[in-house]
């Protein structure tokens, strides 16, 4: 997703923000990243726990969710 945004002439930010994600963007990230993730089920500490850090990538989506960067849209894009 994030390789086609950049070809497609949007400026990514890798920088962390620091802050937490609020409750409607952690509810989309679970929804549209983590329940369709290979590591859902079994591997994954933050699925189980949430005091577990989540993995980079839910991090790097929940930043550009949160700095509206990309959409819920996008997110359903994501094939
Ligand atoms: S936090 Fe990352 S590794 Fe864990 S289920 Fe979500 S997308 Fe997968």
């Amino acid at each position: 997703m994030v390789e086609r945004m950049i070809l497609h002439g949007k400026k990514i930010s890798f920088e962390r923000s620091g802050k937490a994600f609020g409750a409607e963007t952690a509810d989309a990230l679970e929804e549209a990243l983590c329940r369709s993730c290979p590591f859902f089920a079994y591997d994954c500490d933050f699925a189980v726990n949430k005091e577990a850090p989540p993995c980079g990538g839910y991090l790097l989506i929940g930043q550009l969710l949160e700095s509206r960067t990309v959409s819920l849209d996008d997110l359903g894009d994501m094939d």
